[in-house]
């Protein structure tokens, strides 16, 4: 544990490329901002779209006029 840190990749685990730093390539950047936002999808009040919010809601939304 005394070495310095060596940068490696977080995604998968290679030495990182100037070009794509701090990832190894630009897959695993890719792959890292996909990650973000999957998980950004499944935080309640993250940004979504109308759209998929619509679909999201269109089973529930039947029962609008019941009361
Ligand atoms: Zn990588």
């Amino acid at each position: 544990m005394a070495s310095t840190l060596a940068p490696k990749c977080p995604v998968c685990g290679k030495a990182k490329s100037q070009d794509f730093t701090p990832f190894c390539s630009a897959g695993c950047k890719d792959r890292d901002l996909l990650q973000w936002l999957g998980e950004g999808y499944k935080v309640p009040g993250a940004p979504v779209s109308p759209d998929q919010l619509a679909d999201h809601f269109s089973g529930d939304a039947g029962r609008d006029g019941e009361s």
